[in-house]
């Protein structure tokens, strides 16, 4: 028996709404392809793979003898938020695989997903409190994955934790960067309900730092957790960056999410997915300023992750055109001999938005923005050649003369991925921390004042933000 591909919603039923594009699969479907897993000595999935350590062929053996309960509660021993990463996480436990080296992995993620809906349909995901206060106070800065971890994580040795986040909602990335079509919003809402009765308390729409400072908190806390991510994203400073019609990629992400939430008033184009129940006005934004793919010839410059949201996005609100452009070459179509088993393989990824429609180019520099009255109108590109090393990996690029090229667009999006934290930012300031030569956040153990998740690691994976914020060394 083969793995099956088949797990997504026809792409003509999807990109019509903003529904997750994967569907459920049969229990029975589930068991079949768990079964495959053939509970290896050594599980590379469980020890090399999973940041948090799940148990994964236990869960697996658990769920093909059709013991989900058990399956549950072996994978709650390690994971808190199994909803999340079942729907979105890349699964480096699959790309490690014992059955990578001969044909393709145990459906791992997909097998989450089965156990921890199984759960929440049979109610046994309830709050678990801890069995005793320990009278000490903790304060999370940042509601995103590293610092629910966190908070749940202290809870449980019973702290009393509040977690302030400058958002209406919580979620971090979550809510506000990956889209409804991955990750419904109402999966957040569901996990918050529990973690409210666990006794983590939240207070929302307060930017530490500026409305109340972090060193206030440190006074009044027995330490503090930092957990605000990273949050200045990586812009091109070419000319013409100053048109009309060029946006930062979490510009389009974030308001997309923030309309369907109903947390800015608009009208989206589609239908929207149902997500509940948020519902709270966001100050500074206004349908009239958000940037909107309708009608228009989209370039989303930035070939990973967040670009492959914005084609997703771009799609669903009506693009005419979307196209994606990277300067790294083109990634080989399977394994590279530079990532050989079981690391995680450098090889191309094409995600369900790249399969509803879009241009993909690689090989290309940006010159400089094109405009006409003020709005841009396209961007000169210039095709660059790669030297690469003996193992396949790029290594340096020169531009090839002569392949100047203009690729016309309404619509410019920058998903160039993150830099660290500002070394002027308030909370760097106010709480005196260190910062590697990369501006990553380095924990003060002696003051009780622990980073964790993107802030401290850098931009990553919402699996390794949960997995950081289980770190913080408090008994
Ligand atoms: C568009 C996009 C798509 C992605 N898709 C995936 C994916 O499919 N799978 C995957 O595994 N990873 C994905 N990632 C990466 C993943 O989302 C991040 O690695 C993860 O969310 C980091 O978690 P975090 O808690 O460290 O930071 P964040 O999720 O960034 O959360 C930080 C939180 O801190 C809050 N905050 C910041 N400053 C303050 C302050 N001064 N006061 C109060 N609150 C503050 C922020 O508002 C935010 O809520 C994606 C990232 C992006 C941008």
């Amino acid at each position: 028996m083969n793995r099956i591909h088949d797990i997504y919603r026809p792409v003509d039923e999807r990109k019509a709404d903003y529904n997750e594009v994967e569907r459920r699969l049969e229990p029975a479907v589930i068991r079949e392809q768990v079964s495959r897993c053939m509970n290896c000595g050594q599980a590379f999935c469980h020890g090399f793979g999973c940041p948090l350590g799940n148990l994964v062929p236990d869960q697996n053996r658990a769920v093909a003898q059709g013991n989900d309960k058990l399956a549950y509660e072996l994978l709650s021993l390690n994971s808190d938020f199994p909803e999340f990463t079942a729907r979105i996480c890349p699964a480096i436990c699959e790309s490690c695989c014992v059955h990578q080296l001969d044909e393709e992995s145990v459906m791992v993620r997909q097998s989450e997903k089965h156990i921890i809906e199984t759960a929440f349909a049979n109610g046994w995901v309830v709050p678990r409190p801890p069995a005793a206060e320990n009278g000490k106070r903790v304060a999370v800065i940042g509601a995103g994955p590293a610092g629910l971890s966190a908070a749940v994580t202290l809870r449980r040795r019973g702290y009393a934790v509040t977690v302030y986040e400058r958002e209406q909602n919580i979620g971090g990335l979550l809510r506000y960067g990956i889209p409804c079509f991955k990750l419904n919003k109402a999966i957040i809402d569901r996990r918050r309900k529990i973690l409210e009765a666990e006794g983590i308390r939240f207070v929302t729409g307060v930017e530490i730092g500026t409305d109340i400072t972090a060193d206030y908190l440190a006074r009044s806390n027995d330490a503090v957790v930092v957990a605000i991510g990273t949050p200045a994203a990586r812009d091109l400073k070419i000319p013409g960056r100053d048109l009309k019609g060029i946006h930062l990629a979490l510009e389009l992400l974030g308001t997309q999410n923030k309309l369907l939430t109903g947390e800015v008033p608009g009208v989206t184009s589609r239908r929207g997915a149902d997500q509940s129940a948020v519902t709270e006005p966001r100050r500074e934004v206004t349908p009239g300023t958000l940037p909107n793919a309708r009608g228009k010839r989209v370039l989303v410059i930035g070939g990973g992750d967040t670009g492959s949201d914005c084609v997703g996005t771009s799609i669903r609100q009506g693009a005419i055109s979307v196209t994606q452009i990277e300067i790294m070459p083109q990634p080989p179509e399977t394994r590279s001999p530079s990532t050989p088993w079981p690391m995680w393989p450098y090889e191309l990824r094409t995600s369900s938005s790249h399969k509803e429609g879009c241009t993909r180019r690689w090989d290309l520099n940006s010159i400089q923005f094109l405009g006409k009255d003020g709005h841009v109108t396209g961007v000169e590109v210039e095709t660059v050649q790669w030297e690469m090393t003996p193992e396949g990996r790029p290594l340096d690029f020169a531009p090839v003369p002569g392949t100047k090229e203009v690729i016309e667009a309404d619509l410019v999006l920058l998903a160039m991925g993150f830099t660290g934290v500002p070394t002027d930012h308030p909370i760097v300031q106010q709480l005196a921390l260190a910062q590697t030569p990369r501006t990553a956040l380095v924990s003060d153990p002696a003051r009780n004042v622990f980073c964790v998740g993107d802030c401290a690691n850098g931009a990553s994976l919402v699996v390794r933000a949960i997995a950081s914020g289980k770190t913080v060394p408090l008994a």
